[in-house]
């Protein structure tokens, strides 16, 4: 998808609920929380309706995530289940606010490629409670990325 088809984004009540709820889970353990989006994605809307959250199984999970394929297969499972699709990714931080971090940069946006081109196209991303500024960011995956290349994130609007 391109951010040239400018998509409304959309979260609904019930998947903002289950997202804090899962927020907390994560912070109270230590880790960045991480998981799915799903929902129903289309030329001019991506609509969130249901959160699912998922294990963190980064070398070093207080400070950043990794989803594995294994997550990414159950979570589309889980969709199909539902009548609904994966459209994007979650995550909180422990520090800072909700905009990529050093580590999102690094590891998750370009130290795997292929998994990046793959990803859904939209991405959320929680501050740290104490944080300033908004608690959520939606990012919008600009293009599909090229050889060598790793797609980049737009900031996005977030309707409730
Ligand atoms: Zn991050």
């Amino acid at each position: 998808m391109e951010v040239t088809t400018r998509p409304t984004v959309q979260l609904l009540p019930a998947a903002q609920a289950t997202l804090r709820a899962a927020l907390d889970d994560g912070i109270r353990d230590g880790v960045e929380p991480c998981g799915y989006l799903l929902g129903q994605h289309e030329a001019a809307s991506i609509q969130v309706t249901a959160v699912r959250a998922g294990r963190n199984r980064h070398a070093q999970p207080h400070s950043a995530f990794h989803l594995t394929a294994d997550e990414h297969l159950a979570a589309r499972r889980d969709a199909a289940a539902r009548g609904l699709g994966v459209v994007g990714i979650w995550h909180g931080h422990r520090r800072g606010a909700a905009e990529p971090s050093q580590a999102d940069r690094d590891g998750m946006l370009s130290e795997h490629p292929v998994l990046a081109r793959r990803m859904p196209a939209l991405m959320l991303i929680a501050a740290a409670p104490d944080a300033p500024g908004p608690w959520l960011q939606a990012y919008v995956r600009d293009g599909v990325g090229s050889r060598g290349r790793s797609p980049s994130w737009v900031a996005w609007d977030l309707e409730a």
